[in-house]
């Protein structure tokens, strides 16, 4: 008999009869002999809808506050859905985060999983029980309520069946596995039969929605046995595992996009050193994450220019904090540019097949789109360029690195993500 963990986003629990076409799929699991721990999100656009009603009524609500607000959405679910379950004659047990043991750093709004006490679970189980936990909650030391970041409900279940020692997590979703890109972008996007850790890792900084950076990190960490699948069919997903294999000749597994990027250019910077430290110093304490740095130009009167993105979410403040230490820094100007967007090929053959990005580069070239900056890992390269045409790009390196597949990528439900 095996144990699964099972999680349910948002979207495929977004309706009554998505409900309970969900209770059907854990009770066909349950019958084929498995023990099962069910975590489900909130359903459909819930969450989204918590955070507009609470703007409504504070601009700034205290995070605390805001934690209070967002778990009930996933407490609805876990709810319903065993009332569900119960209605199809399945014994079914809910439980909120903290009834779950989640124990969490005591940040709101972002908290880690600190530690997991799965006693109730496993009783629960023992007694012939599906459980069901609320995912993206958990509680911290002193019995605050917190929350985990959005999209937190698959850190939940990797993080479970790290606990549990269960045999499977899988990630039921709105599309059936992780594609080599966005198959809304590319119809012949091809799905990935098994992708790394590493891998996933970078495509879901990247922002490739499916999987919650997170829950990657603990699946790689734990060695968790991670499938991602559709929720509306019977296909058989992405596997997510240490040692993916490669198909023959691919070097290229995935390429992602982010448009939330912008490039600041600070000009004329004295060629002292603490300089860059201070610049970025002031901008981490203001919570800007600085992604791609480069020096360009040569140093010229013993000045340089340098140019980093940061998210284009973070431009304005990102600016205003680079401007006000100019008066300290004395720096000759701060100049920002959006409409960009990082587009990025993942994969982990890159490391031994030399000459990756210099194709990249040349298919890039040839779309008549200039490259404003580059950044390389063992396993992924990204370029910055302008946000147009961004469709041809994908494409023409989708299909330059041979990842046309002959199907048409499936495409379910409403997105699951923002
Ligand atoms: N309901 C939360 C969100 O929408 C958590 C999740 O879906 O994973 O972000
Ligand atoms: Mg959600």
């Amino acid at each position: 008999m095996a144990l699964v963990v099972m999680k349910f986003g948002g979207s495929s629990v977004g309706t009554p009869e998505r409900m309970l076409r969900v209770a059907n799929r854990i009770k066909e699991k349950q019958a084929e002999g498995n023990s099962c721990v069910v975590v489900v999100s909130a359903m459909g656009d819930t969450t989204d809808d918590l955070i507009d009603l609470s703007k409504q009524l504070n601009s700034n609500p205290p995070a605390r506050e805001m934690d209070m607000l967002l778990t009930t959405g996933e407490q609805v679910s876990v709810a319903l859905l065993s009332m569900t379950l119960h209605g199809l004659g399945v014994d079914a047990v809910s439980y909120t985060g903290w009834q779950a043991g989640m124990l969490t750093e005591p940040v709101h709004g972002k908290a880690r999983i600190m530690d997991i006490k799965p006693e109730r679970i496993h009783a629960s189980l023992d007694a012939g029980k599906v459980v069901i936990v609320a995912g993206f909650q958990g509680m911290s030391e002193s019995g605050e309520i917190t929350t985990l970041g959005r999209g937190g409900s698959d850190t939940t279940a990797v993080a479970l069946a790290a606990a549990v020692k269960a045999d499977l997590c899988e990630i039921y979703t709105d599309v059936d596995g992780i594609y080599s890109t966005d198959p809304r972008i590319v119809k012949v996007a091809r799905k990935l039969k098994e992708i790394s850790y590493d891998e996933m890792l970078e495509l879901a900084n990247l922002g490739a929605a499916v999987l919650h950076p997170r829950a990657v990190e603990y699946a790689k960490h734990y060695n968790v046995n991670l499938v991602v699948r559709s929720s509306f069919t019977y296909n058989e997903g992405t596997s997510v595992k240490e040692d993916a294999v490669m198909e023959q000749g691919v070097v290229v597994s995935g390429i992602a996009y982010d448009k939330n990027v912008a490039r600041i250019s600070l000009l004329g910077v004295q060629d002292v050193p603490g300089q860059l430290a201070q610049v970025f110093g002031a901008l981490s304490n203001e919570g800007v994450n600085v992604d791609i740095i480069v020096q360009s130009g040569a140093l010229l009167n013993g000045e340089a220019n340098f140019s980093f993105t940061v998210a284009l979410s973070d431009l304005d403040k990102a600016v205003q904090v680079l401007e006000k230490l100019q008066e300290k820094l004395h720096y000759r100007g701060v100049e920002s540019e959006q409409g960009l967007v990082k587009i990025s090929i993942v994969g982990a053959g890159m490391v031994s097949n030399p000459g990756v990005a210099a194709r990249m580069f040349q298919i890039i070239s040839e779309q008549n789109v200039s490259i404003k900056m580059v950044s390389t890992s063992e396993i992924k390269v990204s370029c910055v360029i302008e946000r147009e045409p961004l469709q041809d790009v994908i494409r023409a390196l989708h299909t330059g690195f041979g990842l046309d597949s002959d199907e048409q990528a499936f495409v379910g439900g409403p997105s699951e993500r923002r």
